[in-house]
């Protein structure tokens, strides 16, 4: 019974998302779809613990994340859960093997462990000869797959993508999805919010959103 609020034009709380109830499973598949402005974006923040429902309880295998405390908190996103954005958001002026090991950072493993463990992720995602080029010397289909090999790297148990696709040309959006799903053949749930039908159509189960309101489909 999830619940977001934000404050409205006139000052007052404007309720975003209605109530929300989900469970979602240990390697499940889902597509969040629906229009723009619908609380996409919102239900993934409030699901992957960027910020807090307003009313309501989110759990993580059973433990309400309300009661974590910011410390367990941030160790339960830095090391179970995987972000992929639609705008890639990878550091510009390091090297792609740097900006995977920024991900492992909270495994306080020494720098030579981290390397490797970034090396194998970005080789999983097929740059493994594109270890030192930066951001700007990348297509946008490799910079995403930096990004996913950032969210790989430390094994998450679920990933969330928030349009992953969005600024990449169908063949390598699908490729992109492709990744997301091997991500999940091993062991990890995956939630994609996506506005493109051929996308959303791969997943077993699909969600859509209008104006806060969540509906299974299918
Ligand atoms: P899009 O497909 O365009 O990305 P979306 O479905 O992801 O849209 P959200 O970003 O979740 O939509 O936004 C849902 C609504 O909540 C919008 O009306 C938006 O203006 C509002 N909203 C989102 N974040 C905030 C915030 N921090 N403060 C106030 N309103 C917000
Ligand atoms: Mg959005």
């Amino acid at each position: 019974h999830v619940t977001k609020a934000f404050a409205g034009k006139d000052g007052n709380p404007l309720e975003i998302l209605h109530s929300t109830t989900l469970v979602i499973g240990h390697g499940e598949r889902i597509a969040i779809v629906g229009p723009s402005g619908s609380g996409k974006s919102t239900l993934l923040s409030l699901l992957g613990t960027l910020d807090m429902p307003t009313s309501g309880t989110l759990a993580y295998d059973g433990e309400n994340v309300a009661d974590m405390g910011e410390k367990r908190r941030s160790v339960l996103r830095a090391a179970r859960i995987g972000f992929v954005f639609q705008q890639f958001h990878l550091i510009a002026t390091v090297s792609a093997l740097e900006n995977v090991m920024t991900g492992l950072q909270y495994t306080a493993l020494p720098r030579a462990a981290r390397r490797e463990q970034a090396t194998e992720a970005l080789e999983q995602v097929g740059l493994g000869e594109r270890l030192f080029h930066k951001p700007s010397q990348l297509s946008g289909g490799e910079q995403q797959r930096v990004a996913i090999a950032r969210a790989l790297a430390k094994k998450p148990d679920i990933i969330f993508a928030d349009e992953p696709t969005g600024a990449l040309d169908t063949d390598t959006g699908h490729a992109i999805i492709e990744l997301l799903m091997g991500a999940a053949d091993q062991g990890a749930s995956l939630v994609v919010v996506t506005h493109d039908p051929s996308i959303a159509a791969r997943f077993p189960r699909r969600l859509h959103i209008q104006d806060g309101v969540v509906t299974e489909l299918g």
